[in-house]
């Protein structure tokens, strides 16, 4: 067991960084984890994945990193766009730290709070995690949306996923190479990091808005997201769904008996057209819904099925 006794004392710090798109923010990126990291004093180690930036985001890590040649760094360029939880799981194959911290690339975690929370892992804590108490620079909607989310996700989940946390955090190796273990293809970090358990901790921080460029999250990919995470550590939909249709019989089988009952006291009366037709256009929705929430989670069996590789590496090199 992994006891604060037996923390090393300078410990190799990973800062890992999946970007799509940044060449606006990397500079600045690079230059204020080299202040913060630095000012720590500790080793430490920069991995960078490409996921498939379309613009010259490579082309400025380059030229940042021979600026700076004597930065240890990974970077590794992935095939195409995969997504940043594959770009994510990339970055920490590749990364050789004690403790590991995945950052975005826009500056919206900031690095000041490694040194904290280092401090909690010297003291025994596995997993350093950080709660967003506030975001700037986002709109209302996107704000209401992540709240009800998380909340939704928190009512959901059978593993208890903390609300309003990101993948920044910190991790000890341990961590990693847990969290390396799960095969899934359907990657839903937030919710790994709470399914490898360890002993956690939280710290809160004010979300900054992004440093220049722009957020690559449109609503269709957050609900993808959102999708992921629910049919990843919930069979609640589906248990909803089996549900409903054992009371709607029920309820069916009640009526029906009234109807019966009914017919032989009072005699035959017409049938009401609007509620038939209401009854058929409800149940055929009801019936579509559980369709396609039939399909939601089949789908991704069969991505699991197919056990595709979670990215491709274009080009790899280290300094
Ligand atoms: N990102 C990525 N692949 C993607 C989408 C995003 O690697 O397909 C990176 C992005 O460059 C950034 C981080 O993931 O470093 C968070 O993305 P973003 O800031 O767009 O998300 P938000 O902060 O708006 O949730
Ligand atoms: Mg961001």
């Amino acid at each position: 067991m992994n006891t604060a006794a037996a923390r090393p004392p300078r410990p190799l710090i990973s800062a890992v960084v999946p970007f799509l798109n940044e060449a606006a923010t990397l500079p600045v990126l690079f230059a204020e984890l080299e202040q913060q990291l630095g000012a720590l004093g500790l080793p430490w180690e920069l991995v960078l994945v490409d996921d498939g930036s379309r613009d010259e985001s490579l082309e400025v890590v380059r030229s940042q990193l021979e600026q700076r040649p004597q930065l240890k760094a990974t970077v590794l360029s992935l095939s195409r766009n995969f997504g940043k939880e594959a770009a994510l799981t990339a970055g920490l194959q590749a990364s050789r730290g004690d403790v590991v911290v995945p950052l975005d690339a826009d500056l919206q975690d900031p690095p000041e709070l490694i040194g904290a929370m280092l401090e909690q892992w010297r003291q025994g804590f596995d997993v350093v995690y950080a709660v967003r108490r506030r975001r700037a620079g986002e709109s209302n909607t996107k704000r209401l949306t992540a709240f009800g989310f998380y909340r939704l996700m928190g009512r959901l989940s059978s593993t208890a996923i903390p609300a309003d946390t990101g993948d920044f955090r910190l991790m000890d190796r341990c961590v990693v190479e847990a969290l390396l273990q799960l095969p899934e293809r359907s990657r839903f970090m937030k919710g790994l990091f709470a399914w490898v358990g360890f002993r956690q901790s939280a710290i809160s921080y004010d979300r900054d808005a992004r440093q220049g460029g722009k957020s690559n999250w449109n609503y269709w990919k957050l609900w993808n997201f959102a999708l992921d995470g629910i049919t990843s550590f919930s069979r609640v939909p589906l248990q909803v769904l089996s549900g409903s249709g054992v009371a709607i019989a029920f309820l069916a089988l009640l009526y029906g008996g009234w109807m019966v009952l009914r017919t032989l006291v009072f005699g035959i009366d017409l049938p009401g057209y609007a509620s038939l037709m209401t009854a058929v256009l409800f149940l055929g929705g009801v019936q579509l819904i559980g369709l396609g929430m039939l399909g939601e989670y089949l789908g991704r069996v069969f991505e699991e099925v197919k056990a595709r590789p979670l990215y491709l590496v274009r080009e790899r090199w280290e300094q």
